[in-house]
């Protein structure tokens, strides 16, 4: 008899795992279906001695001092900076987010200052009295002409749709700057675990009450005895897709090792062409530090069939979700979390935030009864 079951060890799982033991000296038993820890922020040192992660760069960053320190009692952490470059073809890399340096290579200007980036930028802004779409997000703050070279192309690929038809929360993740900043993101903490992502799970996991099981599915061990759940996946399985599947976009990762010491000159390259059909190139020993005379790098294709990594955030998804949402509240018993079980397009941080979240809410239940 455990007190809860959780169904998933990636970071909402793991975060309420560990919360509810170390905490709440609860009984915990937390499943996955794959044979690993820590979900799709799982890594793995590689043949070549390189750390890498099986699903896709994740790098951490986080405005969130509360959450920053949460994972800090777990892992100790290398100062990172990520950095991406877009790809135009003809031996041309830019910045992305788009900022004044990418305006002056891409137009062949000389912009010195944000006021005339800004000047620059407004002239070629399209108004759009109601934001709705991803092509009206980008179209709005940098014009047609930047919005066809940066944007079209990655996201028809990435989402395997027209940006219209996708909504204006998910190219407005990448903001247009001014300055020459070249950061990806501009976040307060932003560091990688020093030996990796599931180092940090496992030291996470590591707590007296709490079971860990691999390789099992919800469907085998639904029967076992436990007095709450909290389930992880996507909601749309759990309710055996009662209003029909919920849209997930998949990736496929050609994972490779070159024999030279680098490929390229930061962790990521977007390629945004739609003549190219990957969306874009990271190379690890960037993100980790590592030294080697070898490289490691992961080529995302973006593909229909496969995990579910991305939920697509549109009208007719959205609508579908809410009902799967109503379900779910009348579920006496169960708590939804998580990128899937929530169906939105959360970062890890993000999730951790939900995660810790509901143990607060977890634990004034117990306080109280
Ligand atoms: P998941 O990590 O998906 O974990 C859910 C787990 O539930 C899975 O392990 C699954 O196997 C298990 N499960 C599902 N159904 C069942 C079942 N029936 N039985 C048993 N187990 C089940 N975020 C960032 O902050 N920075 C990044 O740079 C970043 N890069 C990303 C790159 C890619 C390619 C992707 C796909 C995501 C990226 N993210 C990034 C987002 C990040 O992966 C998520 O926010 C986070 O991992 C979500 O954690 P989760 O626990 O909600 O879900
Ligand atoms: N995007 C794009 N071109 C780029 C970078 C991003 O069109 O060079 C769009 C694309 O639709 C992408 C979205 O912006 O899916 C969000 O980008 P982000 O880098 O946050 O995606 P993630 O890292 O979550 O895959």
């Amino acid at each position: 008899m455990y007190d809860f079951l959780i169904v998933g060890a990636g970071f909402a799982g793991c975060v309420l795992a560990e919360r509810l033991t170390s905490q709440l000296g609860k009984t915990v038993l937390l499943i996955d279906r794959r044979p690993h820890l820590g979900g799709n922020a799982y890594d793995e040192v590689n043949g070549a001695g390189h750390l890498i992660h099986r699903y896709g760069p994740h790098i951490f960053h986080t405005n969130s001092a509360e959450i920053f320190g949460y994972l800090s009692a777990f892992t100790a952490w290398r100062p990172y900076e990520h950095r991406v470059l877009a790809d135009l073809g003809k031996d041309k890399q830019v910045p992305i987010p788009i900022n004044r340096t990418t305006l002056n290579q891409v137009f062949g200007l000389s912009l010195t200052t944000d006021d005339a980036a800004e000047v620059f930028l407004a002239a070629r802004r399209e108004p759009m009295p109601n934001i709705l779409t991803s092509e009206d997000a980008v179209v709005a703050a940098v014009g047609r002409e930047l919005y066809e070279l940066f944007f079209r192309g990655y996201t028809q690929k990435q989402w395997g749709c027209d940006p219209r038809q996708l909504d204006a929360s998910v190219t407005s993740r990448v903001p247009t700057r001014t300055n020459d900043d070249d950061r990806y993101f501009t976040d307060r903490f932003q560091a990688m675990p020093v030996r990796g992502y599931t180092e940090m799970f496992k030291a996470m996991i590591n707590q007296p009450g709490l079971e860990v099981r691999l390789n099992t599915d919800f469907s085998e061990v639904a029967h076992h005895a436990y007095d709450r759940l909290i389930y992880t996946g996507p909601i749309d399985a759990f309710f055996d897709y009662r209003f029909g599947p919920l849209p997930y976009r998949s990736l496929c990762f050609d994972h490779q090792t070159l024999s030279k010491a680098w490929r390229q000159s930061v962790g990521t390259i977007n390629y945004p062409s739609p003549d190219v059909p990957y969306t874009r190139i990271t190379e690890y020993k960037h993100i980790t530090g590592q030294t080697s005379d070898s490289t490691s790098i992961t080529i995302e294709y973006p593909v229909e069939e496969g995990d579910p990594y991305y939920p697509i955030p549109n009208p007719v998804s959205g609508a579908r979700f809410k009902r799967y949402e109503a379900l779910a509240r009348e579920q006496a018993g169960v708590i939804f979390v998580g990128r899937l079980a929530t169906y939105k397009y959360l970062n890890m941080d993000q999730v951790i935030g939900q995660a810790l979240a509901a143990y607060r809410r977890l634990a004034r239940i117990e306080t109280a009864r």
